[in-house]
């Protein structure tokens, strides 16, 4: 059985946004190369959060390096092959499933450099293309520092899956698992990013030294200052957390 992707969207009509999910460690264990499709094991909560996806206005897109091909351990058909058992676990489970899956073939041992491969943007470039995503109000998902780094390359907010790949560098959000930030995507983000956007309206003009302070003292919860944080980097204003997000009390008087 073959489980179409619903790559039904292109890009006519209004921006969507949209989950940009590196596969190993965030939708699958990750147990190295992945060349046969019985190898394919989906994480717990994960074709549920999908679902949550798939029921909202964010397209899910997967974004996976695949140097293996290049390296010729296995061909490209098995490598569709194992895509297909991910597409009908995700359909079993929950009637879940990815908008589209994009992956580089390439190694840079065998194939030399290319501008696909993680942490270069490549993929996801083509992928906003194709899509017509909104970059604003999306998102990048990985469980390493090359998922950030090409996150943030293509204007993506960047969120890290704790891994034993950490510490990571200047992700916006770290979560314990892909269902936990598909919870707060969904959830409580969109309010507090329109809040935010208010407030980082009015700070664009501050200087740094006041911005700094209000990034972290004027937030209402710490969650709140990592999402104005997010969104002042997203308008290229560098506004650090205090280590671990952690909130550091307001000054008395
Ligand atoms: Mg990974
Ligand atoms: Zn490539």
């Amino acid at each position: 059985m073959i489980v179409p992707r619903r790559s039904s969207s292109s890009s006519a009509g209004r921006a969507r946004p949209a989950l940009f999910l590196d596969r190993d460690g965030v939708i699958n264990a990750e147990i190295g190369y992945i060349s046969h499709p019985d190898q394919m094991r989906v994480l717990p909560g994960v074709p549920a959060a999908l679902r949550q996806l798939n029921l909202s206005d964010y397209l899910s897109i997967v974004i996976t390096n695949q140097g293996a091909i290049a390296k010729g351990l296995f061909d490209e058909d098995a490598l569709e092959r194992v895509h297909a058992r991910l597409d009908r676990i995700l359909a079993q489970k929950a009637d879940a499933f990815v908008d589209d899956l994009f992956y580089c073939p390439h190694h840079p041992d065998v194939s030399g450099r290319c501008a696909c491969r993680k942490p270069a943007p490549g993929l996801l470039e083509v992928a906003i293309a194709k899509h017509n995503v909104d970059r604003s109000r999306s998102f990048m998902i990985g469980d390493k520092s090359i998922d950030i780094e090409a996150g943030r390359a293509a204007g993506l907010g960047a969120i890290a899956i704790a891994s034993a790949h950490g510490p990571y560098l200047g992700e916006d959000y770290r979560f314990a698992d892909l269902p936990a930030a598909v919870d707060f995507i969904l959830g409580p983000y969109k309010k507090l990013a329109e809040e935010a956007e208010i407030v980082a309206s009015s700070m664009l003009h501050t200087a740094e030294e006041v911005r700094r302070r209000l990034c972290v003292v004027d937030g209402a919860s710490v969650i709140a200052a990592r999402v104005l944080a997010e969104r002042l980097r997203r308008r290229g204003v560098v506004c650090e957390l205090a280590e671990n997000g952690a909130n550091t009390p307001p000054p008395q008087g």
